[in-house]
């Protein structure tokens, strides 16, 4: 591996932070207004000019896109990419973090511990707890890119759980608040963290049911927008389900109350809150929730509360429009994380096991034509009028696409409701080219006790071992930089 090949004489000599500077200093300057929506932060004028479309991404100036990772970095991610993209380092790795190596009276685990959080916890994660996450973030910042920091917690099932996890979002608002002004651009939060699954699952239920049953009557159901779309899969829901219990219904008023808490505090803060999408299973009543808070919260241009929308399922486009057709006619701006999705192998299989064809895209062309299609509808509302996006994704061709099209409509350094993201320590070459070119590039960052975030970490590895093994872009770009640093540290 190159940590053996390179002598450290040589390693000390390598340069980094070449010539090139930051992109937007102007993201941690005093002179921004602390109070003004973190998507409302502009740049100075002069880094308002937009390039020509093909200057946008530029991937071929290895040196420029690396300048601000210090050598030393650039060595140990490629290496940890390599190992991610290797899926028995994946497995072993798994099997070793749910054994009984991990049991506390176990001699080993110490040692397991340190290995995990020198490499994989820090390389994915910002870190175990609000003054390390700062630092990160504050890297970050220099690099010209922003933080989405996200408590890294997992699903809960009871109250006690639920109550527990929320005090790590409402801590993750004041640490976010804490840092530079823009320096982090949104706080994350998971539903299936502050409301327990098996109510998520009932609501969902219910909801399915409403829509198969308009007469179907939800007392507890507040303004919401629209949640499916005449394509929507229902097979989830097979009978009548019975109405919410009292003791149901309490819990539900707890979960609102708890993310009523969160998002008053986002407001407060005026930094944007992202509602992460998970398993169809239970994203109506995820999405009941993003939307029926939308309503209460967002206001005027700029949206606090934004939604997610997976655009491998077949029907996310219809949902896309419909929900922001239904929000414009309200008057309420709305705002959409685009992502493909994580759950593709269980929802086919649920699919499967209760005999219904699938709800994912029956081809990954048919996907990369949704992300991008419901790419360009809200770039284009956005361009128009109020609201915000999210383009969240590690896919060049859909980077390059977006890029393209905000350049052509004139979005970019000059409009800041349109954020790249990609998740913390993958797909660097396309953040720093996106950022290069004048866009808005966060980092989804997820922070937290290595005992708290790594169940989280491992489920996403596994989830999503397809974009790991895919980090062959990005290797190859870090690679080719490592050998002209090498190059020009001994010519
Ligand atoms: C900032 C950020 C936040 C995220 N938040 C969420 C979230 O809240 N909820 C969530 O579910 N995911 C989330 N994700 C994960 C995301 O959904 C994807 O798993 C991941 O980013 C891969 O998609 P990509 O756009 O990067 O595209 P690519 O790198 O092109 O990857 C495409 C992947 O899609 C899979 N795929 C999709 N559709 C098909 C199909 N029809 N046939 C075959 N393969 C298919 C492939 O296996 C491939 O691995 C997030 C990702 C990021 C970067």
């Amino acid at each position: 591996m190159a940590t053996r090949v390179i002598p450290p004489r040589i390693l000390r000599k390598l340069r980094y932070n070449t010539a090139t500077k930051p992109f937007q200093p102007a993201l941690t300057s005093p002179a921004l207004a602390p109070t003004s929506n973190i998507l409302d932060q502009k740049p100075p004028s002069s880094t308002t000019t937009l390039l020509p479309p093909d200057a946008e991404l530029n991937f071929h100036d290895v040196e420029k896109l690396f300048s601000h990772v210090p050598t030393t970095k650039l060595l140990k991610s490629t290496a940890i990419l390599h190992a991610t993209a290797v899926e028995p380092m994946v497995d072993l790795g798994t099997w070793m973090l749910r054994s009984d190596l991990m049991q506390t009276n176990n001699p080993l685990r110490n040692i397991a511990m340190a290995t995990t959080r020198a490499t994989f916890f820090d390389h994915f994660c910002a870190g175990e707890d609000a003054i390390t996450a700062g630092k990160s973030i504050a890297g970050l910042n220099e690099a010209g890119l922003r933080g989405m920091l996200v408590y890294g917690v997992e699903d809960a099932h009871d109250n006690a759980g639920c109550d527990r996890n929320l005090k790590g979002f409402l801590h993750t608002v004041d640490v976010s608040r804490s840092l530079p002004p823009s320096s982090v651009s949104f706080v994350i939060v998971k539903i299936t963290a502050i409301c327990p699954m098996s109510l998520l699952e009932r609501m969902s239920d219910l909801l399915r049911w409403q829509k198969k049953d308009p007469s179907f009557v939800l007392p507890w159901k507040q303004d919401s927008l629209p949640i499916f779309s005449e394509s929507s899969p229902l097979y989830h829901t097979r009978k009548r389900p019975e109405p919410l219990t009292a003791e149901e219904e309490s819990d539900l008023d707890l979960a609102n109350k708890r993310f009523l808490e969160l998002c008053q505090k986002c407001v407060q803060a005026n930094i944007p809150l992202l509602v992460d999408a998970e398993h169809t299973s239970v994203q109506p009543a995820i999405d009941y929730f993003t939307y029926s808070s939308a309503i209460m919260h967002n206001k005027g241009e700029n949206p606090i509360v934004f939604g997610t929308l997976q655009t491998y399922l077949k029907d996310a486009k219809e949902r896309m429009l419909l929900a922001s057709k239904a929000a414009e006619k309200m008057g309420i701006p709305m705002g959409f994380k685009l992502v493909r999705g994580a759950y593709m192998s269980s929802e086919r299989k649920l699919a499967a096991d209760l005999g219904y064809a699938s709800p994912i895209h029956n081809t990954i062309k048919d996907t990369h034509k949704c992300f991008n299609d419901c790419s360009n509808y809200m770039l284009e509302k956005i361009a128009n009028g109020p609201g915000g996006v999210v383009l969240a994704t590690h896919n060049i061709e859909s980077g390059k696409l977006a890029a393209a099209k905000a350049h052509e409509l004139g979005i970019g350094k000059v409009n800041h409701k349109m954020e790249f993201a990609q998740l913390y320590g993958m797909s660097e070459a396309l953040s720093f080219g996106l950022s290069n070119a004048g866009f808005q590039v966060s980092k989804y960052m997820p922070f937290g006790p290595v005992e708290t975030v790594m169940p989280y970490l491992l489920r996403r590895a596994e989830e999503n071992r397809g974009v790991l093994a895919a980090s062959g872009f990005d290797r190859q770009l870090m690679r080719k930089e490592l050998v002209r640093r090498v190059k020009a540290s001994v010519l």
